[in-house]
């Protein structure tokens, strides 16, 4: 099979910020002496002649947030829409489990000392206005910090941020179902479809099935002029599904009562929302643009543009941006905690092109990466580093390198 494409970030020898490119272009570029490697995974590299006029424009990140975060980056070209990245990011999901630890510590600290008079009213910054939780606002800042990352590499013109699970005008009589590229007439618009599933909470109205495969049913078929519209869809699992088709007149009467005067249920998580809020505020001062897109409308496009559904493919859909060529190489971010103070998990064991600390003598700590690892001999498992400046180590014992993801605390593989 074909290796997946990745690209490498390029930068000139000032710095400026130029077109990505090929990872084999840019080995081709270090053989010959033009470029030195900054990092491996993601590859970058900068070049030591000037570059000035270069179209480094147009480039949108796509963000699929959830307990994953689906990343996706496109650029627009002349002719083609070029993927640049695809990726996930892990989120954390030790925070708040931490947090009560600390919690515990704390208290158990204080039951230590002699007796002192209760005090209250002194966690001041827990009631602040507008305090994140901190389980969402490491997972917010995760996103942010990598954002920054990808901000010192490319001219990113715009983030697109997945807001609500559909588009709210379904709701209004004026709306216009989405139209598709390849027109199916059997295809329910997915906005309508998700607004369904809200509005019946995601349960199906007659077995009472949750945690199923739901479909959006038409009380009155479409042979009979059926509608796509709200007040005549009601959700069922695909089992009920399958023994109503066929007998729709039976059910009629039942199925319009059930759903008669119920709305849809705006009210989404609050901490949800209280996240997504502060996304916004950050990413604005950050990047040029921030716009906002629903669930449904992400849908409706990948579904038309042929693209299996994964976080990171919903990035790319989120973008708007249709993928001239999907081939391309999937990263995994993994954030880190800003103090390591655990073992590093089998997850993030040393590999090649991982940044590393490495202590030489008298205790001088220097951030190398690791350039080889010996497969044989008598030294097998030691690592060979080099530094960023392309000074050579090692090689030397894995026992005496610590791992690090960046120094904004990323690990990209
Ligand atoms: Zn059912």
């Amino acid at each position: 099979m074909k290796e997946n494409q990745r690209y490498a970030f390029v930068l000139d020898n000032r710095g400026i910020k130029l077109s990505t490119t090929k990872e084999e272009k840019a080995w081709y570029k270090i053989r010959k002496g033009n470029a030195k490697l900054i990092q491996l995974k993601p590859m970058i590299i900068q070049l030591n002649y000037k570059v000035d006029n270069t179209d480094n424009s147009n480039i949108y990140v796509g963000l699929d947030v959830g307990e994953t975060t689906g990343v996706g980056i496109v650029q627009k070209c002349k002719t083609r829409n070029k993927v640049i990245f695809k990726g996930e990011i892990k989120h954390r999901k030790d925070v708040s489990k931490l947090m009560e630890q600390r919690k515990n510590y704390r208290k158990l600290r204080r039951a230590e000392k002699r007796y002192r008079q209760a005090r209250f009213d002194n966690r001041g910054s827990s009631k602040k206005e507008g305090r994140l939780p901190p389980s969402i606002k490491t997972r917010q800042d995760e996103i942010i910090r990598f954002i920054n990352k990808l901000l010192k590499l490319l001219d990113i013109n715009k983030v697109i941020v997945e807001d609500v699970s559909f588009d709210i005008h379904v709701l209004t009589s004026g709306y216009k179902p989405y139209k598709w590229e390849y027109q199916n007439t059997y295809r329910l618009d997915e906005n309508t479809r998700k607004a369904v599933l809200m509005r019946d909470k995601f349960t199906c109205q007659m077995c009472g099935a949750v945690e199923t495969r739901l479909e959006a049913h038409h009380i009155t078929p479409k042979r009979q002029n059926g509608e796509n519209t709200l007040d005549n869809l009601i959700t069922l699992c695909s089992n009920c599904h399958t023994k109503v088709t066929g007998k729709e007149d039976d059910y009629k009467i039942i199925f319009y009562n059930k759903i008669n005067g119920r709305q849809v249920g705006l009210r989404y998580a609050m901490h949800v929302m209280q996240g997504k809020n502060y996304l916004y505020k950050e990413l604005g001062k950050i990047v040029r643009e921030v716009e906002k897109t629903d669930g449904g409308t992400t849908a409706n496009k990948r579904i038309d543009w042929n693209i299996e559904k994964s976080h990171s493919n919903d990035g790319i859909v989120i973008t708007g941006l249709k993928p001239t060529k999907l081939d391309i190489y999937e990263y995994t971010v993994k954030p880190l905690r800003k103090k390591q103070k655990c073992k590093i998990d089998k997850e993030l064991e040393i590999v090649q092109g991982d940044r590393v600390y490495y202590t030489l003598k008298y205790r001088k700590k220097i951030e190398c990466y690791v350039n080889a690892i010996l497969q044989s001999g008598t030294l097998a498992g030691y690592y060979k580093l080099k530094d960023y400046k392309g000074n050579k180590y090692g090689p030397v014992s894995p026992r005496s390198l610590r791992k690090i993801g960046s120094e904004k605390g990323i690990s990209i593989i």
